[in-house]
């Protein structure tokens, strides 16, 4: 192949979440587009696959919530959001079987989840006085500066030992993907903002019923339609910069040229992209020195396959115990009953799990999940299988921001796009998605071109 058969107006490398959101906007907007991706299926890290020896096709659990505007209306586009199961109620699940529910009542934002609140039993008064005075903090908003500590913040603000194990270990470990040392004030601050006070819709939990390539492929699609080339299993090996001013990029022994390239790879892959193009000695010091600032966080899921339901629940959050979520995949995806079950247990920040045995890792998930479901014990569990992802997400440290690199690079058409570039989001699908229209944005001259909205602040949510 020559370089001649290979020429676009913009190439994009790396067809995960924000590599295909910025194709398809600038597909869209006219541009001709070509995206190259290593692996032989688009998604990134949001994949599913078909797991030999299970006969089944496995991935870990991703899920949406209604601030998400921009992945919602890529969706949208897409015509794949009917295969978003929506989720108004959260159930917690206490050892000794307490459930509490948290879901939106009569009353306005941000008061909408205060009358089931106040009724769940998992926290006592104190615990509920402590969360109060902590949600009253975020009502404006959260610190702009990303400084401060999650643990910082709970000793301050007096959060009671309850408070912290039963309400925010499991909402901030479970959207940020690490401990309290490692998450700012900032990004928790957003995540109670945004989807628990803004308002119901914001807060509402999506959950896609399909494993995640499928779910995926409509925006491939999409990518298609708009006149985006996909090529698969194409790694771009080095890019550089030619004197013209185009972009050249190497990928199985094709040359790609092009006016701009967004670079929508995860972040270690960019990082030895970029170090072979010219820069001097000092602007390649603050590179690596940026670059090490992003700590990936693990997730391991557990997937069980029993004979029968033995939750009785789509999902639940379980407390005081290494698995923080439960999802019935079964249900989610409404198999038949008599197909039997499906259940993924999640266990977020796993650095433990990291270093245990898939035996190990399995006996005590199974051991915790049936003290919670007792019915699992008389089910016949048929298959099991335990999935590692050491660098599911990146953690959102105190002080990272000012690491995140901005869409739009010191070379001109050159531009970055994936979750940790800035965008003000944490590690997540969203984030993708703002990346790449931000990368977009940046290529067509107008940065914020492509954004959707945020949704509206409801009832006295509005006054702030
Ligand atoms: C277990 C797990 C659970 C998660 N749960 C959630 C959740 O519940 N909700 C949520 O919103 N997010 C969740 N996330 C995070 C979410 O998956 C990511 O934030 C998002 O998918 C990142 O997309 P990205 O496009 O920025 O990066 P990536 O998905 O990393 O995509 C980068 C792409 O670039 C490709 N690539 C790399 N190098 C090259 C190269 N040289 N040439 C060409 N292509 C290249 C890669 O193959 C990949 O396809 C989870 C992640 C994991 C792993």
């Amino acid at each position: 192949m020559t370089a001649q058969n290979n020429n676009a107006d913009v190439i994009v490398a790396g067809a995960g979440v924000a590599g295909l959101a910025a194709a398809v906007a600038l597909s869209q907007a006219g541009a001709r587009v070509t995206l190259l991706e290593r692996r032989p299926y688009i998604g990134g890290r949001a994949y599913s696959y078909e797991h030999p020896a299970l006969e089944e096709t496995i991935d870990s659990q991703h899920v949406v919530v209604g601030c998400c505007t921009n992945l919602l209306d890529l969706a949208r586009q897409a015509q794949m959001a009917e295969t978003i199961r929506w989720y108004d109620e959260l159930t917690f699940i206490e050892a000794n079987g307490n459930r509490s529910l948290l879901k939106p009542g009569m009353l306005p934002a941000p008061m909408h989840q205060s009358l089931s609140f106040l009724k769940a039993p998992m926290l006592n008064l104190a615990d509920k006085a402590a969360i109060a005075s902590g949600l009253l903090r975020f009502l404006r908003g959260y610190p702009h500066n990303d400084a401060e500590s999650f643990a910082s913040w709970l000793k301050r603000t007096g959060q009671t030992e309850r408070a912290i194990k039963h309400f925010w270990e499991p909402v901030v470990v479970g959207a940020l993907n690490d401990n309290f040392e490692h998450c700012s004030v900032k990004y928790a601050g957003k995540v109670f903002n945004e989807s628990f006070l803004r308002s119901p819709q914001a807060g509402r939990l999506g959950i896609p019923a399909a494993p995640l390539t499928e779910f995926f492929s409509p925006i491939a699609a999409l990518a298609e339609r708009s006149g985006v080339e996909v090529r698969l299993k194409s790694g771009v090996e080095a890019i550089s910069q030619n004197t013209d001013g185009r972009w050249s990029l190497r990928s199985n022994g094709a040359e790609y040229v092009a006016d701009s390239v967004v670079l929508a790879t995860d972040f270690r892959q960019a990082q030895s992209l970029l170090s072979t193009l010219p820069s001097t000695e000092e602007e390649k010091r603050q590179r690596q020195a940026a670059f090490v600032r992003f700590i990936p966080s693990p997730i391991t899921t557990i997937h069980l396959w029993y004979d029968r339901d033995v939750v009785g629940l789509d999902h639940a959050v379980l407390l005081d115990t290494r698995i923080q979520w439960v999802f019935t995949k079964s249900r989610i995806r409404r198999w038949p009953v008599e197909r039997g079950s499906y259940q993924e247990l999640v266990i977020s920040a796993s650095w433990q799990e990291l270093e245990m045995g898939r035996e190990e890792i399995l006996s005590s998930a199974l051991r915790e999940f049936e003290n919670f479901f007792p019915a699992a014990r008389e089910a016949k569990l048929v298959k099991t299988g335990v999935l590692k992802e050491a660098r599911a997400t990146f953690s959102v440290a105190p002080g990272l921001d000012r690491f995140r690199p901005q869409q739009k690079t010191q070379w001109p058409g050159l531009y970055l796009a994936g979750d940790w570039t800035a965008t003000e989001w944490p590690s997540t699908m969203e984030g993708a998605v703002r990346s790449g229209r931000l990368a977009a944005g940046e290529v067509a001259g107008s940065r914020q071109r492509f954004m959707t909205p945020e949704l509206p602040a409801t009832g006295f949510m509005k006054l702030f």
